[in-house]
């Protein structure tokens, strides 16, 4: 394979990712909740990464690695505007 190079910077890319913020266990976060439901999945901290359970064929459940919950939504901060 052969790189692709060139001059100067790459364009900007067309939106901005959104930031993860996580919320300490028994705080509360100044957001306003826009997502009607919670989405989440079990994950591993396996190999140095959270990857998240892929059962049922898991390689991470077959070396025993025990699962945490993960749940995300979607929030504004009035603060910040973000
Ligand atoms: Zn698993």
């Amino acid at each position: 394979m052969t790189p692709n190079f060139h001059h100067g910077a790459p364009p900007p890319k067309p939106f901005r990712p959104l930031t993860l913020i996580r919320c300490p266990a028994g705080a509360a976060l100044p957001f306003v909740c826009l997502s009607p439901d919670l989405l989440s999945c079990m994950t591993h901290y396996y190999n140095r990464r959270t990857t998240p359970c892929e059962q049922p064929k898991c390689e991470a459940c077959d070396a025993h690695i025990p699962y945490r919950w993960h749940s995300y939504l979607a929030g504004y901060n009035p603060n910040t505007r973000e």
